[in-house]
């Protein structure tokens, strides 16, 4: 037997030895554990997975171990997660730190910088929120005005960002800062950490579509930041900021994976409201339509598991994660109109009686499936980007 063969099966036998059965169910909202100062559990089980999880490292499987991972190679992480997947497993935490932040620290972090943030985070003791967007720099990133002057040995910052998720329940932003208004826009950008709990910090939480409150706008006046939490070079923060959006890029390409919805697809929808007759749905079109999706779902997953091949293998490239987050979102929100029609008007309900609490979550889910395709960077941005940066063709103005 390989060791990966041997590997695989130590996996197997240790999920289905630590991973309870209620945890091996879908996930709602409100069940997600986000880590952090605050940190509870919906239920014992939730916690004795999670503590399980921590004590391995298998929040951040792929990390080395002396920062709180279980230092796995990206194949072993691979089969990890394939294990994962085949008993459906629950992600024990999710985190903005174990998707984006960490990894930047990984590649641009002081030693120092390592040892006080990547522990704590695959312990899930803090939860982190991204501080890209403002109110007049969304798509146009680096129009940012926020702006940090110096103070001796710190920064004060003031302005305000928009769209934070969860700045109210985080516990420390990475967030992109002017640290130089003369220069460029692209380079007078500093990649900033730092505690909410500073003073002069106040998230102000905005409604969404769904009906949470996961954004807020976040003020910040006069706050008060060491210079030693730059992360990267002062001024250079713009190379850091890209390297963190291709990290959500990638993690948004599998929006199934990471969303963790009501678990409601075509085929189950289909079958509980149209019905098989010979092992067949009943209508055709609606037939060959879930199989349109079942067939472009099956293409994603391919494509993704050869790019984190090719990432295993040292070839990777991360424009395909920008089309994956591209194809990915777009199929998403196809995939919800189209269990919108399946379901017809049991897909409509908001609250009350005469739906059940799928059916509840269901049409949240597909509010929230519009949202992904602005987040991290609009489908036609990616477009723009694509064009430019990986077909090599020339923009509007023909440079
Ligand atoms: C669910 C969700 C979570 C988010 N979480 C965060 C977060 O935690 N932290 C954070 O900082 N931000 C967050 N955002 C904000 C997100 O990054 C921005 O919404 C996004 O980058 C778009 O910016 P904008 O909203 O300012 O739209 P705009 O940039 O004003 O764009 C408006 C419209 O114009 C189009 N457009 C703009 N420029 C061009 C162009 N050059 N070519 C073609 N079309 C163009 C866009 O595609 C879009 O349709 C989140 C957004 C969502 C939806």
């Amino acid at each position: 037997m390989s060791d990966l063969t041997t590997f695989r099966q130590e996996i197997r036998d240790w999920l289905n030895d630590n991973c309870p059965e209620s945890m091996r169910t879908p996930v709602t909202q409100e069940e997600q554990i986000w880590g952090g100062r605050n940190l509870r559990f919906p239920t014992e089980d939730a916690k004795l997975w999670f503590d399980r999880c921590v004590e391995k490292g298998y929040c951040v499987p792929d990390w080395p171990e002396e920062y709180g991972g279980a230092g796995f190679s990206a194949k072993e992480t691979r089969i990890f997660k394939e294990e994962m997947a085949r008993l459906n497993c629950r992600a024990p935490q999710v985190n903005l730190g174990i998707w984006m932040v960490g990894p930047a620290i990984l590649e641009f972090g002081t030693e120092e910088q390592k040892r006080e943030h990547l522990p704590k985070i695959a312990r899930g003791e803090i939860r982190w929120c991204q501080g890209y967007s403002e109110p007049g720099a969304g798509s146009d990133l680096a129009g940012l005005q926020c702006k940090a002057e110096s103070d001796g040995d710190d920064y004060i910052i003031n302005g305000s960002k928009i769209w934070t998720s969860y700045a109210d329940h985080s516990d420390w932003i990475y967030c992109l800062v002017r640290t130089d208004p003369d220069a460029p826009k692209h380079e007078g950008i500093t990649f900033l950490l730092f505690d909410m709990a500073s003073e002069g910090v106040d998230a102000k939480p905005i409604e969404l579509i769904t009906g949470e409150t996961h954004f807020c706008q976040t003020f910040f006046d006069n706050v008060r930041v060491p210079k030693k939490n730059a992360l990267g070079v002062e001024n250079k923060g713009w190379t850091v900021a890209k390297r963190v959006l291709q990290f959500e890029r990638n993690m948004m390409s599998d929006m199934e994976a990471s969303a963790n919805t009501s678990g409601t697809t075509p085929r189950s929808a289909a079958i509980e409201h149209i019905g098989l007759v010979d092992g067949k749905l009943a209508d055709p079109v609606f037939r060959q339509s879930v199989v349109r999706h079942e067939i472009q779902k099956r293409a994603l997953d391919k494509t993704q598991q050869r790019m984190a091949d090719e990432f295993a293998q040292g070839v990777g490239d991360m424009s395909v994660a920008m089309i994956l987050k591209y194809v990915g979102t777009e199929e998403e929100k196809r995939k919800y109109e189209l269990i919108l029609k399946i379901a017809g008007e049991q897909a409509l309900g908001w609250s009350g009686e005469g739906f059940s609490d799928a059916e509840l979550q269901l049409t949240r889910d597909w509010l929230a499936s519009k949202t992904h395709s602005i987040a991290g960077g609009t489908s036609e941005i990616q477009l723009n980007i694509i064009a430019k940066r990986v077909l090599g063709l020339p923009d509007a103005a023909g440079k």
